[in-house]
């Protein structure tokens, strides 16, 4: 029987996170390079996408940065030629990239409906398919997507409809996309955080909803970023070479209430 520890190894693979310059995918990315992967980084912000590429370097693996707008198709699909004109394949590809945006659902604006929608569910699925085009041919590959329990609960005290939606939308694409592309040996899986300490709660308007947050939590404080680099090399190795389709929650006992 092989040994346990030597199935989470991601020696030699390739492995590509969107929104990769910041918070969970920064930590995805440190993850997968620990556990032996060279690791492309892209994100709409370069500078930050480079920051991290050069950490991933500084791992002793190889890395790239890459400026993506993944929201667009044009983007995407550069992104993933860049992927392949440096590592010729694909082994592993995490989309992270997200955004929200917190408003009443009877006065919630159109366009930011739109923006949360284009990226969150339109631009992860422009992002798998692509990812499956260098996928298939290969006969395998790990394809893994953040999404949230904001999917299966309701925010509070803020509101946040158009998130919670498509994150619930991106849940069951996941388990549309792993039936399909299980045959092809690409396995298709989520990881599903609840709320976590990342640069984005430093503004004042965040800074205040901690603490009732915390409250919430069965665990009475949010996540680590650093708590979340174990699913993904799991998600990622062939130490979950039996699931398929699944949504790992990670939370803190959240949605047990
Ligand atoms: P973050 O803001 O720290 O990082 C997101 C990264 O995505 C940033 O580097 C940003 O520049 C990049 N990005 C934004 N728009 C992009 C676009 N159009 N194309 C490419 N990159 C883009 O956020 P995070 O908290 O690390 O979130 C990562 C994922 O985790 C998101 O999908 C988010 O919904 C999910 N999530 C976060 C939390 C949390 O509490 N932080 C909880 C549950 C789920």
């Amino acid at each position: 029987m092989a040994n346990i520890i030597n199935k989470f190894s991601l020696n030699g693979k390739k492995a590509l996170v969107t929104g990769g310059g910041s918070g969970i995918g920064r930590a995805y990315a440190h993850a997968l390079a620990e556990a032996g992967a060279d690791v492309a980084i892209s994100d709409i912000n370069l500078d930050s996408a480079e920051k991290v590429s050069e950490e991933v370097n500084d791992l002793g693996v190889k890395s790239v940065a890459i400026k993506v707008d993944c929201s667009k198709i044009d983007d995407i699909k550069n992104m993933i030629d860049v992927v392949v004109k440096n590592w010729k394949r694909l082994d592993v590809a995490v989309n992270n990239a997200g955004i929200s945006i917190w408003g009443d659902a009877h006065d919630f604006a159109i366009e930011d409906w739109d923006r949360v929608m284009d990226l969150n569910l339109r631009g992860n699925f422009l992002c798998a398919q692509q990812e499956a085009k260098i996928m298939i041919p290969q006969k395998h590959g790990k394809i893994i997507f953040t999404t949230s329990i904001s999917a299966v609960m309701v925010n509070i005290p803020q509101f946040q409809i158009s998130y919670s939606v498509s994150k619930a939308a991106e849940e069951h694409m996941i388990r549309c996309l792993a039936v399909e592309w299980i045959p092809f040996g690409i396995y298709v899986n989520g990881i599903s955080p609840g709320a976590v300490y990342t640069p984005a709660l430093e503004t004042k308007e965040l800074k205040e909803k901690v603490p009732i947050w915390e409250k919430l939590y069965p665990i009475k404080r949010l996540g680590e970023v650093e708590e979340f680099k174990g699913a993904v090399v799991y998600l990622a190795s062939d130490a979950s070479s039996f699931m398929v389709g699944h949504i790992m929650v990670i939370d803190g006992g959240y949605v047990l209430y």
